[in-house]
């Protein structure tokens, strides 16, 4: 749906060169949730507004459902634009307007629907999104989440093929935020519609995204499936993301490890293999026993996951490792 090649972005501050986005390669397939991660400064912002082009590239050639946009004139921008919707941070609804105006406002900047017309439509997103009950209110009255829930109706109103998320749970509550990015989830599957979501938070990506991009001074530095990148991030900005959202640090865990005897390692669990009594087997038939060190059981979008660090004593190790391998578990000798 979104193909960059060799896009890049350069602002230009005071004669200065401020290059935002290196050259990039990116592809997002259609119908997924595609996820950017990257801490404040690493272009993240600038790489999702280049897709509707509220950045001009500085170079580079962007494809979006299989036409070249990075030349387009004006009237094919706003034809663009209607393609793709946006939801921000702080939501940037009309405070003078209620939440139907809201979310009529593309469709009437649109003129292509009479006012009949753009009434049942509001009326169905606004049931879409939870808030049958609020249109005639204003956003003064709303919470932020209800907020959020505006902007993303508004968002879907002229039935766009992408959506682009700029921090959209950013401003809200934990609990808030997961009742948001389910929303998301829901649209995604319901529409097939494309998401881009950019995030400072590894959660919010575990939550929803089927795939995921780090980024680090303007450039992508790591990529792919959610699960592959959340269970094993190879570079250290995504090692970072990691550790924060399991609110562990690396370097204290293998300190406190010092004194356990015996061979430590990390175990991964994917999908079935979480639930099955893997352990208890393993120990009884090669004779190892073992002490579990860190632990922790959670989802990744819908499918479960585990991993557990364990430090394993006597038996005969190899063949332990052996049975875990053949079970589809990822062992990772850390000691
Ligand atoms: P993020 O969204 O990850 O915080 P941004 O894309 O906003 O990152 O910023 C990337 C870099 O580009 C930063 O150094 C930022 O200061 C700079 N930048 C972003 N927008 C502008 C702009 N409109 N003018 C000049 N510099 C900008």
């Amino acid at each position: 749906m979104i193909e960059f090649h060799d896009v890049h972005k350069t602002y230009r501050v005071a004669g200065r060169d401020i290059p935002a986005l290196h050259p990039t390669r990116l592809e997002v397939p259609r119908g997924q949730v595609f996820g950017i991660i990257g801490h404040s400064g690493a272009g993240k912002s600038t790489l999702l507004r280049l897709i509707n082009r509220l950045e001009q590239p500085s170079g580079g050639k962007l494809i979006i459902d299989g036409e070249d946009v990075t030349a387009f004139n004006a009237g094919q921008l706003r034809r663009l634009r209607q393609q793709i919707g946006m939801i921000f941070q702080h939501f940037n609804l009309l405070s003078s307007r209620t939440v139907a105006d809201n979310v009529a406002l593309p469709l009437r900047l649109a003129g292509e629907l009479q006012a009949r017309e753009i009434d049942a439509r509001v009326a169905e997103l606004l049931a879409r999104v939870g808030l049958a009950d609020h249109a005639r209110k204003y956003p003064a009255q709303l919470s932020g989440g209800q907020k959020q829930r505006v902007g993303i109706a508004r968002a879907l109103a002229t039935q766009p093929k992408i959506l682009l998320c700029d921090e959209a749970t950013s401003a809200l509550d934990p609990q808030t935020t997961a009742s948001v990015l389910q929303l998301l989830a829901q649209i995604n599957r319901e529409l097939g519609l494309t998401i881009v979501l950019i995030t400072h938070e590894m959660d919010v990506i575990r939550r929803v995204c089927d795939q995921v991009a780090v980024m680090d001074a303007g450039r992508i530095v790591e990529q792919g499936p959610v699960a592959d990148v959340f269970l094993h991030p190879q570079h250290i900005t995504t090692k970072r993301f990691v550790q924060e959202s399991e609110h562990t640090d690396g370097d204290e865990q293998h300190d406190d490890f010092a004194h356990v005897p015996g061979r430590i390692v990390r175990l991964t669990f994917r999908g079935e293999a979480t639930y099955a009594p893997l352990l208890g087997t393993v120990a009884r038939e090669t004779g190892v026993d073992y002490s579990i060190l860190a632990g922790r059981i959670d989802r990744i979008k819908d499918s479960p996951y585990g991993q557990l660090t364990l430090a394993i004593t006597g038996g005969d190790l190899d063949a332990a490792f052996a049975r875990f391998a053949a079970a589809d578990v990822h062992l990772e000798v850390l000691r």
